[in-house]
């Protein structure tokens, strides 16, 4: 796949407009452009919101959508929290198949796939709504086919553990939409520049909670620990796959916080290994922790066989390789 993840999109999307909490019939259009009033109530206050799921192509040439259920609840969701007009989940999961439908010879082979990025904010021209919501809004669902995430080979990560800032809200993190990227970019801006990190993994008041755009999973030999969910961060439905299959394999499951204590402790041990989930990527190593001026490996600061064999356990069901026991996959 050529170009940067997400820059190559299919030509025309489904869209739907809502006024007054009424739905406009599903249109399908041109996906180079849209119009919005500059006075639009998300060019102002933020409200947007979005979701990423992938379709991928199976050997049989049917194409099947990873957990549809589960990223049209959490986009719900989000559109509830930010007072968006309500969405119509069937008529939103239609939008989606009919557009993968439509696109289906484009859907490339494993480990490519089909990107698809649904997106909902407000489009009321109301400057002065400021404290309240936006009464009309538009939905559209956008397709991004993507190469490999592992191109180029499989790296390890460099996290800064960041105890002071903060991601977003801590009320606010269930919420995926792009006021809390807005909020994180700063954080992640001066990780990079100063301490050459990859990415900030944001622990506000020592509480170890994600990335800018991914949950954070850690593989301490037979246990797992992750922060049990809350309103602080965003629920990743490949964390809570990741978390299922590694139930599945026998290991302890704990979903309770951890404190950068007690993971730059763990992260000494032998065999530990750290992980960030989420639809991109699946699940990627991460070899180095900078806290406080200070560097730390994580076991032995390279690739571990408990992330590489979930990740492929993941994408064996993903591309059809395994049984799917669980229905986590529709079919277009
Ligand atoms: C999307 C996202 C994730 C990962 O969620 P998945 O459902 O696994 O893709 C994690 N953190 C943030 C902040 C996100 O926006």
């Amino acid at each position: 796949m050529a170009g940067e993840f997400g820059t190559q999109f299919m030509p025309e999307m489904t869209i739907a407009y809502s006024a007054d909490n009424v739905w406009s019939d599903v249109e399908r259009v041109a996906s180079d452009s849209i119009s919005v009033h500059p006075g639009a109530h998300v060019l102002h206050y933020a409200s947007t919101c979005f979701e990423g799921l992938k379709a991928f192509r199976h050997e049989d040439g049917s194409v099947q959508i990873f957990r549809l259920d589960q990223n049209l609840a959490r986009f719900a969701q989000s559109c509830a929290l930010l007072y968006l007009p309500e969405i119509d989940q069937k008529m939103t999961s239609a939008m989606i198949t009919d557009i993968v439908a439509y696109y289906k010879d484009d859907v490339p082979e494993p480990p490519a796939s089909m990107y698809i990025r649904p997106t909902h904010f407000g489009t009321e021209p109301a400057i002065g709504k400021a404290a309240a919501p936006s009464a009309t809004s538009t939905q559209f669902i956008l397709l991004s086919p993507v190469g490999d995430y592992f191109t180029g080979g499989e790296a390890t990560l460099r996290l800064l553990l960041d105890s002071d800032g903060m991601r977003c809200g801590l009320d606010h993190g269930r919420v995926k939409g792009g006021g809390n990227y807005a909020s994180a970019l700063k954080h992640i801006m001066v990780a990079k520049k100063e301490y050459a990190a990859d990415q900030v993994l944001f622990c506000p008041n020592g509480d170890v909670q994600e990335t800018g755009a991914a949950n954070f999973i850690l593989f301490d030999n037979n246990e797992v620990i992750t922060k049990a969910l809350d309103d602080s961060f965003l629920h990743g439905v490949t964390r809570q796959s990741i978390l299922t299959l590694a139930a599945d394999r026998g290991m302890t499951v704990s979903e309770r916080d951890i404190s950068v204590e007690e993971l730059l402790d763990r992260a000494s041990h032998k065999g530990c290994e750290a992980g960030l989930s989420g639809t991109a990527a699946v699940l990627t190593s991460v070899g180095t922790f900078i806290h406080d001026g200070k560097e730390y490996q994580v076991g032995d600061g390279q690739p571990g066989p408990v992330i590489r064999e979930l990740r492929s356990q993941l994408n064996d069901i993903q591309w059809g390789r395994a049984e799917d026991t669980r229905g986590w996959l529709t079919r277009v």
